[in-house]
């Protein structure tokens, strides 16, 4: 998405440790104007599927995931991130390894969220080793529902998590693909 990519080159940061900041407009402060454009893109990529609910984990999945959930008129469902490994109640679950805070956390999704019937559309800010997705692919997998897709904002090529889970037979559209952050400069895949 081409305004997208503009807006990264002139507002991204980029940080220590392979990190892009975009804290100025997608994350910490959000663009709502441009939220709601990358939003009706998705619903544009996948106007063939069917979309029962969005999911995506906390925190900075869920603005995307609201804005898309609109577009599709169903409801947002977040992962909730906890610490700790005891799960209380009756939720699905998956252990996931966090690239930013480099630590593992587990995301819990009430069961009675997710069922048999629905078709579930993924969403998610930054997809980098792919961990992320894969926790919430495995959830839905747990669930039974079908999985339509997954959606980021961004993905870091480079870092091949969006090529495996392509690999895997999921559909994974991002809306910009970086395939290089090297000294600070920034390389988009055509
Ligand atoms: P993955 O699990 O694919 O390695 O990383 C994806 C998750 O880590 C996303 O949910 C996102 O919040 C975070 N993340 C990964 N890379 C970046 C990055 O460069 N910038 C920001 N802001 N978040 C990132």
């Amino acid at each position: 998405m081409k305004e997208l990519e503009e807006r990264i080159l002139k507002d991204g940061i980029v940080l220590d440790g392979g990190v892009l900041s975009v804290g100025g407009f997608l994350n910490q402060q959000i663009d709502t104007g441009l939220l709601s454009r990358m939003a009706e893109e998705v619903r544009r990529l996948f106007a063939d599927a069917v979309v029962t609910k969005v999911l995506t984990v906390e925190a900075s999945g869920i603005a995307i995931a609201i804005a898309v959930a609109t577009a599709f008129g169903v409801p947002a469902v977040f992962a909730k991130k906890s610490m700790t490994s005891n799960i209380v109640g009756d939720v699905y679950s998956s252990s996931v390894h966090s690239f930013t805070h480099n630590r593992d956390y587990r995301m819990t999704v009430p069961k009675r969220f997710l069922s048999p019937l629905d078709h579930i559309l993924i969403v998610d800010d930054f997809l980098a080793n792919g961990a992320a997705l894969q926790g919430l692919i495995s959830i839905v997998k747990e669930s039974g529902a079908s999985l339509a897709g997954a959606a980021v904002e961004i993905e870091k090529g480079f870092q091949g998590g969006g090529d495996l889970i392509r690999a895997s037979g999921v559909r994974v559209e991002s809306l910009a693909i970086l395939d290089s952050m090297e000294q600070g400069k920034l390389v988009f895949r055509s």
